[in-house]
This record gives structure tokens, sequence and C-alpha cells, in this order.
């Protein structure tokens, strides 16, 4: 039987999952690195959006890679890197950017998105206090041709009651006066939802602690002791934390912490850029998406929040300005009346990217306590709750267990298993140490 839970990672998803797992009634702690929230679960839009539930390796991916890698602005960028996995990485996530893949991927994440928004609504329920707003949401478009890119994907979405209404730029000036005459077509998506990221994470740590979850940051795990296939601790800043389950929810470090386990699982960062304006140059009430900037707009309480950019192969946190200055072109394009000088204070955040798009969410093959929450990409916020209650049901075994197994299965870390296999036989036994964490 589980008593002790130990959840490694306090970002939205590890903190979203000790949440639920104090409320099924399990000793929790929670133990990360850092002093106190940082990272992509902060540094995020704060879209909770089943809408986008599209994997991101996409047919015609490689193309427009190819025609951005020359601009240094450019939303999509492939840093260079020797490292293997990376090579690996990206050579997986081509193998996955076609139709079928990405339909499948579709599906899998359509269905595991169909609770999000009422499990969100449990959080207000019980006292889980966080910056919430549903104003809806608005893709904007200056081509037709993106939107009907958009609206094709999006039309998948409506089995499980999102919907994405076209309108034309007048429309969607009529709702949002700040947008320019360039701005020709949009899809509006009324279910959709945003919040401030760092009140989330806030929210869901002061809850966990009213249930008695223990935490300790500032407590880098970079150890883990075996019984055979069975963890009975790890090391973190230098303490011993025992436990009779562990869930990996690190962001990107599951991909070494994983490792450390024996099953090293292809989790590699997906960087991206944002700064937040407290100007008032514009002001909006949808989030909005910018759809051929790729560019997301919040538009939050006292700020408007700017996030983009996916850049593969970098692990720091160090601010590219020709990223930035792209960001911020492409926001004085849409929304003329911010204004095309602004040097904003740039943050970015490390997305868990894996080379399916999609997450790595149950059991780790070759350990019967390990469970991993991680790998979210895009989505992180909007499938935290649901991330949850997967774990939840796997920690529970039984019926619940074999209810959730349909929704869950394309998101076993198991489908990683055929290379991995010589290195779980290698890993079985004994301690593991983590010899470098790139933080
Ligand atoms: C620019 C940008 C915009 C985004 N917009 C959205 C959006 O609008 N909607 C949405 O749904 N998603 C969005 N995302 C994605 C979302 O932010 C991520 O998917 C999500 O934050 C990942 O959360 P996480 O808890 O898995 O990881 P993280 O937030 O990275 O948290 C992992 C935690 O683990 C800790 N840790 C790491 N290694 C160790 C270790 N060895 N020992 C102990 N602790 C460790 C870290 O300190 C950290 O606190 C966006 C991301 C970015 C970058």
């Amino acid at each position: 039987m589980t008593e002790n839970t130990v959840v490694v990672g306090a970002g939205v998803v590890g903190l979203a999952t000790a949440y639920r797992l104090a409320r099924d009634g399990l000793a929790v702690t929670v133990v990360d690195a850092a002093h106190s929230g940082a990272g992509a679960s902060v540094n995020n839009a704060g879209w909770v959006v089943p809408i986008m539930s599209t994997p991101v390796p996409a047919p015609g991916m490689l193309g427009q890679a190819m025609r951005w890698m020359v601009r240094k602005d450019s939303p999509l960028y492939v840093r260079p890197s020797p490292r293997p996995e990376h090579v690996r990485f990206m050579v997986g996530m081509l193998r996955h950017s076609n139709a079928e893949d990405f339909h499948r991927g579709v599906e899998a994440l359509v269905s595991l998105n169909e609770r999000t928004l009422a499990l969100f609504d449990d959080y207000g329920r019980d006292g889980v206090r966080f910056e919430d707003h549903r104003t809806g949401h608005l893709l904007v478009f200056h081509t037709r041709r993106t939107l009907d890119a958009y609206q094709a994907d999006t039309a998948l979405m409506q089995r499980i009651g999102h919907t994405a209404v076209p309108l034309s730029g007048d429309e969607l000036r009529d709702l949002e006066p700040a947008l320019g005459a360039h701005v020709r077509a949009g899809l509006r998506c009324s279910q959709e939802r945003h919040l401030d990221p760092a009140s989330l994470v806030r929210g869901l740590e002061q809850r966990c602690r009213e249930l008695g979850v223990r935490f300790l940051h500032d407590s880098p795990v970079t150890g883990i002791h075996f019984r055979g296939p069975v963890a009975t601790s790890i090391l973190a800043g230098g303490e011993e934390v025992p436990g009779d389950l562990f869930v990996f929810a690190a962001g990107v470090h599951t991909g070494p912490l994983s490792r450390l386990a024996g099953f090293p699982l292809p989790i590699q960062p997906g960087k991206g850029y944002g700064f937040d304006d407290a100007s008032g140059s514009v002001t909006l009430r949808h989030s909005v998406y910018l759809g051929e900037a790729k560019v997301a707009v919040t538009p939050l309480s006292d700020r408007l929040r700017f996030a983009g950019t996916m850049e593969f192969g970098s692990w720091d946190a160090t601010i590219d300005p020709y990223r930035l200055r792209g960001i911020v072109r492409s926001a004085h394009e849409y929304l003329p009346g911010f204004p095309a000088t602004a040097q904003p204070q740039g943050w970015t955040g490390l997305r868990p990217m894996t080379p399916d798009g999609l997450p790595v969410i149950g059991r780790l093959p070759g350990r019967d306590n390990v469970l991993v929450a991680s790998g979210h990409g895009m989505l992180g916020v909007t499938l935290a709750p649901v991330t949850a209650e997967v774990i939840s049901a796997e920690v529970a075994g039984g019926e619940q267990a074999a209810g959730i197994a349909p929704i869950a299965h394309p998101f076993a870390p198991q489908r990683f298993a055929s290379r991995r296999r010589r290195a779980v036989a290698g890993g079985r036994r004994g301690r593991r140490v983590l010899p470098v964490l790139a933080k």
C-alpha cells in the first residue's frame, strides 16, 4: 500500500499532482531544486486551451522550419547542438511530422482534454485560489490561408464541446478594437480561458500546504536508491527522502531524472520567450493568438503578457535579443497601439518537449513505484489537472486505473521502451547518482 509519496518538481504539473494525491488521502512530500516557483510554470502565456489539442510535430513542419532557420527573429529555431540526445530528438520529431501521427496525437490530446475545464472548476470550488479569466480566446490572421489550416484542426475539438467560430476582420475589431487593419480573419473560441500562471502555482502550493503536503525547496534531486525494481529513497539537497512512491514531474529535467531510474526519456527543452507590458498602450479582453507570428497575448489584471518562440537546443535561460525583438515587432504589426520601439525586459521558459509531441504520463517501465508526469510541451498549464487525475487513477489501481486506461494509454512512457530496454536492464540495482544537473 502506498503511504508516502514523493513528487519531484513544484512546477504546475508537480503541484497539481501533489494536490490531487493529497486529496486522495496520501501523505505527500514535494521536492524542488528551486527556492520558489520559477521556470516554465510561471513564465508562460497562461492559456487553458483544449481547442489547441495539437502535437507540435505536424505535417509541413520541416519545410517551415527550414524557411525560418535563416531568420534571427523567427518563431521557430533549432540551435545547432552536438549533444546526441538533441540530434536523436530532432530526428524523432521529424519522423513524427506526418499526417497520420499528427491525427493520432490530436485524437489522444482531445480525449485527455475532455475534462480539463471541469477540473479547473473543481479547483475553484475546493479553494485553490488563482487569477482566472473566462472572456474567451481569439485566433487572428493576416491571411485567409493560415486561418483555413487552423480551422481544420479546431474542427476536431468540437466533439468535446470546444468550438471555433470564424469571424471577419471587422467582426474581430468590434470585439477587440486594438487589432490593426491588417487583421483580415479569425476564430472566436468562447469556451477557452486564461489565468495568471504564477497565481496558479502559488494557489496550488498554498492549498497543498493546507492539505498537509510537506515542501522541500532548494533541494535538487541528485540520486535515487533502489532495492531491485523498487525505488526506496531519493537524495535531495543532501537529504535522503524515503518514499513508497515517486512521481517525477521535473519538467525538462525529467529526462536526466528518468535516466537515473534506468529508463531515459527523450524529453528536451523548447525554449520560449516573453515579456510583460504594464504601460496600458494596448488593452484586450480576450487572450489573442497572433496567427502567422505565433505570438500569444494574454490580458492579466495589471498587465498584458506576450509570449512566443520555440527554440530547440537551448538548456539555459539566456535571452537572445533578436527573438525578443521579433515578438515586439509582431505585437506592433497586429496591435498597432503597441510601440514598435518598445524595449521590454524579457523572460524565458523551457517547455518539456517530446519527439511525438505528447506528454509522458504513467509508470516508468522496469520500476514498480516510479511514475512520470512531464513532456507537456505547449500545454502544461492546460493539462496539469487532468495529468494529476491520470496519476491518481494509476496509483489507486484496480477499477480506477482500468477506467482511465483507454485515455491514458497513448501517453504511457512504455511507448519509448523499444530503444530503452537495454538501459533498463543496466539500471536495475543499487544507487544511481546524477553527476551534473543542467539548470
Ligand atoms: C513561452 C511559453 C508559453 C507557454 N504558454 C502556455 C499556455 O498558454 N498554456 C499552457 O497550457 N502551457 C503553456 N506553456 C507550457 C507550460 O508552461 C509548460 O508545459 C509547463 O509549465 C511545464 O510544467 P512542469 O511542471 O512540467 O515543468 P516546470 O515548470 O519546468 O517545473 C519543473 C520543476 O521541477 C524542478 N526540478 C527540475 N529538476 C529537478 C531536480 N533534479 N530535483 C528537484 N526539482 C527539480 C524545477 O525547479 C521546477 O520547479 C508555455 C510555455 C512557455 C515557455
